[in-house]
């Protein structure tokens, strides 16, 4: 039977990193097997699901590189096959309606409470008999469909990453509701345990790929698709991504959405490579490698069953290994629109004063961000000198060198690094100085800091622009 996987969002966030890690479990599975890759929209939840939120799932994926073969699939156009589900263990006796109200279910795990018992539904609806029902239902009482959980017995399964997981039925918390009943009396949207088993017969997915946290879901499931004679797909629960500290990664943490981490400057073929090794390694423990590389050796032998810490560290590292790596002209079109998020003024220069100012700052990028840190004297006058900065033009050269640079500069049209040398030479020659305190001089005046890009790259992109003489003019300002 050929490999078939889901990835199932629900749209009541923005693609938070935890699916799109399982999106690439799934992706890479899919790829290995030469499968097919389905993308499903789990949109039940009516309150909660939100366009904007599957605009945004959906977009991620797509600027992750994460394609599916089949999709999206929305959940909110499958009602028929779930209400006809519904029908059919209601009619096997397999399902009922329960009547309990609100008030009596938060009564009943009171008593739990107090009698220091986990809460759970005690199946009080199970057995009602015609009449009981017809009052309930002349009270007016809105019912919820229970699907019953034998008990005691034990549920046990192969999993793909955890070998033997077992669980007994008796802690899955009782009869679970798999559907509501709608105003009209008419069986409504399914619950999610329901919806999903449906989902995954009619899809015929072959392997269920997704969080630990879904583990007592599976064993929830698995009784499902028993109930309706189906055999269910294999499963594997993928470790949950932590913070630093052990517990599962939250906003507190920095980011948790695909979308943060983009506008954060980390590039998708970065991210992806680092979520891979969330919890996957090769085995020949190489760190670097494109999702395409991975498909060929992905095997869920080598998915851990303890939680992944994520590590800002290590996607730093791996982000800024992809920026030192790629063609100038890539890193040109990527960071790009992070000049122009900042604000800067790209109508002035052109396509090579970009690809320029590229070369030189690339090999200090570790996130596209930095480039608008790093660039930012080049398109903004800088407000102040930094208290370095300022000593350095308290030297007692500094007026004849600043004066002499200027007298250089002046006349000249083009300017390229190597006459920019000339330049230094000169001035640091007719100052009988150290070349090294012209080079200072230089940078103080025209970037207000003694740190940063190369410093004479730096005045050959600034003279084009037209900012290097009136910086240097600044500086002597600034003396007065
Ligand atoms: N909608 C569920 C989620 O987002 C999907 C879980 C599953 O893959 O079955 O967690």
């Amino acid at each position: 039977m050929s490999v078939r996987v889901r990835i199932a969002p629900s749209p009541t966030g923005n693609l938070h990193i935890g699916t799109a890690r399982t999106a690439v479990f799934n992706w890479l599975y899919a790829r290995r097997q030469g499968g097919t890759f389905i993308l499903r929209v789990e949109d039940t939840d009516r309150e909660r699901s939100k366009d904007e939120y599957t605009q945004n799932i959906l977009e991620g994926l797509a600027w992750l590189g994460i394609n599916f073969d089949e999709g999206p699939f929305f959940q909110t156009q499958r009602t028929d096959r779930y209400v006809a589900t519904v029908e059919k263990l209601l009619a096997e006796k397999k399902a009922y309606f329960c009547y309990c109200t609100e008030a009596e279910l938060e009564a009943m795990r009171e008593v739990q409470k107090a009698n220091k018992q986990a809460p759970r539904y005690d199946n009080r609806h199970r057995y009602l008999t015609d009449e009981q029902r017809q009052a309930f239902e002349n009270e007016g009482r809105r019912p919820v469909i229970r699907f019953i959980i034998e008990e005691p017995r034990a549920i046990a399964w192969d999993d793909l990453v955890r070998g033997t997981v077992s669980w007994s039925s008796s802690d899955l918390g009782g009869d679970m509701v798999i559907a509501r009943v709608d105003e009209q009396g008419k069986i409504g949207l399914p619950l999610y345990n329901f919806a999903v088993v449906v989902d995954d017969i009619d899809m015929q997915i072959t392997q269920v790929i997704r969080g630990e946290d879904h583990i007592a879901n599976t064993a929830k499931q698995l009784l499902i698709y028993e109930a309706l004679g189906e055999t269910p797909p294999q499963f594997g629960h993928t470790p949950l991504i932590l913070n630093q500290q052990g517990a599962k990664i939250s906003k507190r943490d920095g980011a948790t959405s695909v979308w943060e981490f983009r506008n954060m400057g980390y590039i998708p073929e970065a991210f992806n490579n680092y979520m891979a090794l969330l919890g996957w390694s090769p085995n020949e423990g190489k760190e670097l490698f494109s999702l395409q590389e991975a498909a060929q050796i992905f095997s869920f032998d080598r998915v851990n069953k303890a939680g992944a810490k994520f590590d800002w560290d290590k996607l730093n590292w791996i982000n800024s290994q992809y920026l030192h790596s790629l063609p100038t002209e890539d890193v040109c079109d990527r960071l790009t629109p992070f000049l122009q998020d900042a604000g800067y003024d790209l109508q002035t220069v052109d396509r090579q004063w970009l690809l320029d100012l590229t070369k030189l700052i690339a090999p200090s990028l570790t996130v596209l961000t930095d480039a608008a840190t790093i660039s930012k004297f080049f398109f903004v006058d800088f407000e102040d000198y930094t208290d370095e900065a300022r000593e350095t033009l308290k030297g007692e050269a500094i007026v004849g060198i600043i004066n002499a640079l200027i007298e250089e500069l002046k006349d000249l049209a083009e300017l390229d690094t190597d006459i920019a040398g000339e330049v230094i030479k000169t001035v640091t020659k007719s100052q009988g100085v150290k070349k090294g305190v012209v080079m200072k001089s230089l940078r103080a005046a025209l970037t207000g800091d003694l740190h940063g890009p190369e410093i004479l790259p730096s005045l050959v992109l600034l003279h084009r622009k037209g900012l290097a003489l009136p910086r240097l003019q600044r500086a002597i300002n600034s003396l007065k």
